[in-house]
């Protein structure tokens, strides 16, 4: 039996947008299953990071059925932060199937698994002036088009949640 290369890409993924549906088709390209570990994933109702770990499961896995994407090829795992940056990679190994690829553009992620010992791949940006989780939660506040970045699974699920009265409700000021 010939192992299964594995490819692993971390993201907050607040929430999973167009950009990285490019990132994880160009992995998909290179390996034969790939770990998509959710960061963060304590975080929830903060304007940076505005959906718990379970929506953006949801998220994913239905972007990744939207986009032809089967569930024998991933595997989708919450990952919490640690405080301490030089324990991180063992608290990723911990919880994830095992990997030998890392894919990131983040430089502390790059940084912690060459450290490791990794061989870490930096995917190409797409067009990120547009396709970054801060622009479409920037269009959320302020009612521009953020749908059009998002699979409209995703949208979908933002609408289940009533996601946008969440963003909207937690920037308000206490007068
Ligand atoms: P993110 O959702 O912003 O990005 C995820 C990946 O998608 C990145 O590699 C990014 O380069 C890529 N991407 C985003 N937009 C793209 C675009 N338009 N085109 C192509 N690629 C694009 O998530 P992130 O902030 O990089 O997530 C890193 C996670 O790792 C965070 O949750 C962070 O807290 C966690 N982390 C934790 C520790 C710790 O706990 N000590 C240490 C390091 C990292």
């Amino acid at each position: 039996m010939v192992d299964k290369v594995r490819g692993l890409l971390v993201g907050r993924m607040q929430p999973i947008h167009d950009g990285h549906m490019d990132v994880i088709r160009r992995i998909l390209d290179e390996v034969d299953e790939m770990v998509i570990g959710i960061g963060s994933a304590q975080l929830s109702h903060t304007l940076k990071d505005p959906f718990t770990a379970g929506e953006r499961t949801m998220m994913i896995s239905k972007a990744l059925t939207e986009n032809g994407i089967t569930p024998n090829k991933y595997y989708i795992t919450p990952i919490q932060d640690v405080t301490r940056n030089s324990l991180w990679v063992a608290q990723v190994k911990m919880l994830t199937p095992p990997f030998e690829m890392i894919y990131s553009g983040n430089p502390l992620v790059q940084r912690l698994f060459i450290e490791a010992g990794y061989k870490v791949t930096t995917p190409p940006l797409f067009n990120r002036e547009v396709y970054s989780g801060t622009e479409v939660r920037n269009r959320m506040l302020k009612d521009d088009d953020w749908k059009s970045l998002l699979p409209s699974s995703v949208v979908d699920v933002i609408e289940e949640i009533n996601g946008i009265d969440r963003i909207k409700h937690i920037s308000k000021k206490e007068i």
